[in-house]
């Protein structure tokens, strides 16, 4: 009788055995030979930062446990993705690889050539979604073009989840190995994910990266804080958010399977549903409009006279003390060691600190997304362009630039007892402000005038 079909199952950032249609796909047609390919994939010029790298290291470790369960091994390869495929389909005659789409603009062209060189070899290379919960390259506002707003855009996808709820797939019953070695495979640790110095201890305690730390974050906040979500989101002084946003990086719960818990717990939950479109949102922007990744989707900021980190010393020692958390000005301090101490910072005073980095300190947004970038463990091209863009003034459906946040008067609102504050800066003395908010919102608006004339 002939042997069940091989197919290669490569992960990336969909790092979980359920709802996951390219592992299912492959376990419905026979064996598995399940593939890590290392460095992590990413958008040229945007490898992992060192908090998304310590979370894949830990989530690797999990899927390696979870598939280790069904007798399947995880194989890490460090190689391109073509030589590593290429060495795969070699060492276990699999006919066909699986994966799920991925969601940056430079990986598409990339596996589009993929595609080609294995269907020149008879390998089918197949393609699954899931990590999103719309198509970005069907959804279409009534002029046929791609949604530049959120509202029109989340009303369209909206409907159409209401009409046909997405389903989830469940794990896999039964998967079977190839029982392949693959020759010079790695393992996870020799990859070197984690940091040498331990600035990291924080996170371990934040944190429970992988699929089954996923879905208790979701069960929990579905638990305690979805019913209050609407008021409370925006208080960073409180347990208010579901801080899933490192896991639906990763990949290790999809969009559909919180769509599905939370509709599911009959609790009104269009507010939160909402924000889990804006990440949807942010990946139909950079797969329609690929260049917003690095330039502004409003292109007359292109002309804005930003400072320049680079060129002048008094923005690099600005924009320094951003970034360790010691401007003076308490928000954007408790904010920005937040980042640092747990690499996640509430989305209220991602906005406040964005807002005085691009405004009251005129640097360019670009630098801050970068630093986000570093530091985040839910570091995301899609979402990050477009937190940053929004709050710059200068991206798709934007906060107006003239619109400027004044981190003490958010601080009074959002953290009326100083609970956030005092829990990111302790009780010691506290650096006076290395400008003044009033000054510098007045010299903001002068820049802008500038763009608004050209
Ligand atoms: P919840 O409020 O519980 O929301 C649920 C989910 O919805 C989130 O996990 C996230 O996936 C999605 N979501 C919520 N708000 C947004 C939003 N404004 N934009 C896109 N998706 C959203 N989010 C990232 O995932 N990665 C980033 O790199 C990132 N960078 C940002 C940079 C700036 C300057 C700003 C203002 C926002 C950024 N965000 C980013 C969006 C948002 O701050 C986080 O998604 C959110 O704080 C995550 O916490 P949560 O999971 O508790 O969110």
């Amino acid at each position: 009788m002939a042997q069940a079909p091989t197919s290669i199952v490569w992960f990336e950032r969909d790092l979980r055995l359920a709802d996951h249609a390219a592992l299912t796909a492959a376990a419905e047609r026979g064996r598995v030979l399940v593939l890590f390919v290392a460095p992590p994939s990413v958008a040229a010029g945007w490898a992992p930062g060192a908090a998304s790298r310590w979370w894949l290291h830990h989530s690797l470790k999990v899927l390696q446990a979870a598939l280790a369960e069904h007798q399947v091994a995880l194989q890490v390869l460090c190689d391109e993705p073509e030589q590593a495929l290429q060495r795969a389909v070699e060492a276990s005659g699999a006919d066909a690889i699986f994966c799920s789409a991925p969601l940056e603009p430079s990986l598409q062209a990339r596996n589009q050539a993929l595609a080609a060189q294995f269907d020149d070899q008879g390998v089918d290379f197949v393609e699954q979604g899931g990590a999103l919960l719309h198509d970005p390259f069907a959804l279409r506002s009534s002029a046929g073009s791609p949604f530049k707003v959120f509202t029109p855009f989340w009303k369209h996808c909206r409907e159409q989840l209401l009409a046909a709820p997405p389903a989830p797939l469940p794990a896999p019953d039964r998967l079977v190995d190839a029982g392949v070695e693959l020759p010079g495979a790695a393992t996870v640790d020799e990859l070197g994910l984690l940091p040498e110095i331990a600035w990291d201890e924080g996170f371990y305690d934040a944190w429970q990266p992988g699929e089954a730390g996923a879905q208790q974050a979701l069960e929990e906040f579905i638990d305690t804080a979805l019913r209050s979500y609407a008021e409370d989101r925006d208080r960073p002084d409180r347990a208010g958010t579901s801080r899933l946003s490192p896991h639906l990086h990763f990949g290790e719960i999809s969009p559909a399977q919180v769509f599905q818990a939370v509709m599911d717990s009959d609790l009104e939950a269009a507010k939160y549903l909402a924000e889990v479109g804006w990440r949807d949102f942010g990946h139909h922007l950079l797969l329609n409009f690929p260049h917003t990744a690095t330039e502004p989707m409003d292109a007359r900021f292109t002309q804005f006279p930003w400072r320049d980190p680079d060129s002048d010393a008094q923005a690099a020692a600005d924009l320094r003390a951003w970034q360790r958390g010691e401007t003076g000005i308490e928000l954007v301090d408790a904010g920005m060691r937040e980042l640092w101490r747990t690499g996640w910072m509430h989305n209220r005073v991602r906005m406040v600190v964005a807002s005085f980095l691009t405004k009251n300190l005129l640097i360019h947004w670009s630098h801050g997304a970068r630093w986000f970038w570093d530091t985040l463990v839910d570091a995301d091209l899609a979402s990050n362009t477009l937190g940053w863009q929004w709050t710059a003034g200068c991206g798709a459906d934007a906060a107006p630039f003239f619109r400027i946040f004044n981190p003490d008067l958010q601080a009074q609102r959002f953290d009326p007892q100083g609970i956030y504050r005092r829990r990111w800066l302790g009780s010691g003395p506290r650096p006076d402000p290395i400008v003044d908010l009033k000054a510098t919102r007045a010299r903001a608006l002068e820049a802008f005038a500038v763009i608004k004339q050209g």
